[in-house]
């Protein structure tokens, strides 16, 4: 018998449009479920646009002995490099320092254990030599190092996300960034939710859904709290920056080297016209400690000047890149160092409504988790992903000296921006590859930024306000780490 369903009714609503929220969506949505996806801000404008983008097995955790987790993610990283345009395989190159703890063998036997664990999917581990090491570190401090496959995101880990949202064909799912959600009831006679959402244009819209799953990651708990949802889990934050420093074009190979504390590494990672270089490691309290700090920059400034024979300065770095890792934490024990938490996800339904949260998780086993958390609250296994029905943005060069941009217009209209912050920072990697965030070091960029305003705003004055607030938080935000 075929039920009707009310026309504001949805079989799922998401709350929280980061990696975890996006691929859950594409996957009930291609399971002809009717979803809803609600963001609070722009979509992936949380820990999904300030990642490492490595599609990875989660090599690291081998030494917290985490094998089931290492090779769930490496089954993960291997179908996404499989399927996905979006990620393709790189070689990451571990190097020895000179006094380095690490024993070469260990290393050598603990990359075999990986590549098995990954079921030989990817490419030999293979040495190199310190004449391989890029050409401004001093040689003289390494011995060498071993070189092993991983996936990397093609364009950025924010344009990844949003390509699970936006599709060709359209369905009767919904996705909406920018919206304020008033209150969620559960009717039990109904058997759903009853939730009242402001959306962007400040218009009250009432929905129904049978299902609500709480993706919000760091907020995730706040939101619980919000509506009284009760979990025996919670996260842990740890915040990790990274520097954009200027990549001479000559650079193609990923490093990794020991941090030299906490058994923990740093990476350093061509990225269009940049390197990334870190990321840091640092628990905090609250989502206030995000913006970067003169510490975290004298920090990784510091390691990495150790390594250098020209050393740089703070002046030197393009942009800086900051998010908060929602890592799970099953009681209230006491955490050392971030990095022994594991980095699973897991995933908590409430007993008496059919409200569930996810907790922690990665960009890399997204999708193989997302999987599992449709089975547990549809009690059936999804279709097969198209990964073939994601758009294509026709381009622009009319900006930035002629780089290929997607076009504004278009963007606007079909991918819900509605402030440069989205059009730059997460659509484009305008913010992230052009000194402070697009502005140029010399202003020089202004023009284009306006111009871009005017296409996003339907007024001038909008457009005018949009540029100024901007503009002014950019520099603002160079300032704090830089003076
Ligand atoms: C420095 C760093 C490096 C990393 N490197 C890697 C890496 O190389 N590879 C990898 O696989 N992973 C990496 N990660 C981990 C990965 O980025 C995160 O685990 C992942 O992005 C978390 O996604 P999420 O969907 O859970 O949360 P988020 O991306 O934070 O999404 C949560 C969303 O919820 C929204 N929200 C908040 N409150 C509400 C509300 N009340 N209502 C509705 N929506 C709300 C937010 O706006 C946000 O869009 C890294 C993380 C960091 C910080």
């Amino acid at each position: 018998m075929n039920v009707k369903q009310h026309i504001n009714e949805y079989d799922l609503l998401i709350l929280g449009a980061g990696i975890n929220g996006s691929m859950l969506y594409r996957i009930a949505t291609d399971s002809s479920k009717k979803v809803l996806l609600l963001d609070k801000n722009d979509f992936a404008s949380g820990s999904s646009q300030a990642s490492g983008m490595m599609v990875w097995g989660g090599i690291l955790y081998l030494q917290n002995f985490e094998f089931n987790l290492v090779r769930k993610l490496c089954k993960a990283r291997d179908r996404l490099i499989k399927y996905s345009k979006h990620v393709y395989t790189r070689r990451f190159s571990y190097t020895f320092l000179k006094n380095s703890e690490r024993s070469f063998f260990i290393m050598r036997a603990g990359l075999a254990l990986y590549r098995i664990l990954g079921l030989l999917k990817r490419g030999k581990t293979k040495c190199f030599a310190n004449n391989k090491l890029p050409f401004n570190w001093s040689k003289t401090l390494f011995k060498g190092g071993l070189s092993y496959e991983e996936g990397f995101l093609k364009l950025s880990d924010s344009q990844f996300t949003l390509d699970w949202i936006f599709r060709q064909n359209a369905t009767e799912s919904k996705a909406y960034n920018y919206t304020n959600i008033q209150s969620i009831e559960w009717e039990e006679k109904e058997n759903h939710f009853k939730i009242l959402f402001i959306n962007y244009e400040k218009v009250k819209t009432t929905v129904y859904a049978k299902s609500i799953v709480n993706t919000c990651g760091i907020w995730a708990d706040n939101v619980n709290k919000q509506f009284n949802i009760q979990t025996k889990a919670s996260h842990h934050l740890s915040k990790g920056v990274y520097l954009l420093l200027n990549n001479p074009k000559t650079q193609k190979d990923a490093f990794v080297v020991d941090m030299e504390e906490n058994n923990d590494t740093l990476c350093w990672v061509p990225w269009g016209n940049t390197i990334m270089w870190g990321p840091t490691e640092t628990s905090i309290i609250s989502e206030k400690e995000l913006p970067v700090t003169k510490e975290d920059v004298t920090f990784l400034l510091d390691k990495l000047n150790a390594k250098l024979k020209n050393k740089i300065s703070k002046s030197d770095i393009i942009n800086v890149r900051t998010g908060i890792r929602p890592l799970v934490k099953q009681n209230d024990n006491e955490v050392k160092y971030s990095l022994d938490l594991s980095r699973k996800a897991i995933f908590e339904s409430n007993k008496k409504i059919p409200w569930h949260t996810v907790f922690g998780g990665k960009l890399s086993g997204g999708l193989e988790f997302s999987n599992e958390v449709y089975y547990k609250i549809f009690k059936e296994s999804p279709n097969p992903i198209n990964f073939n029905s994601t758009v294509q943005a026709p381009t622009t060069n009319e900006f930035y000296n002629g780089i290929e941009l997607p076009d504004v217009d278009w963007t606007v209209k079909n991918t819900q921006v509605r402030c440069l912050d989205d059009y730059l920072r997460r659509r484009t990697n305008i913010a992230q590859w052009i000194p402070v965030g697009g502005l140029g070091f010399k202003n020089e960029y202004l023009h284009d930024i306006m111009k871009i305003s005017e296409l996003i705003h339907c007024s001038k004055s909008e457009a005018e306000f949009d540029f100024k607030k901007y503009t002014e938080t950019q520099r603002k935000e160079r300032t704090t780490w830089e003076n």
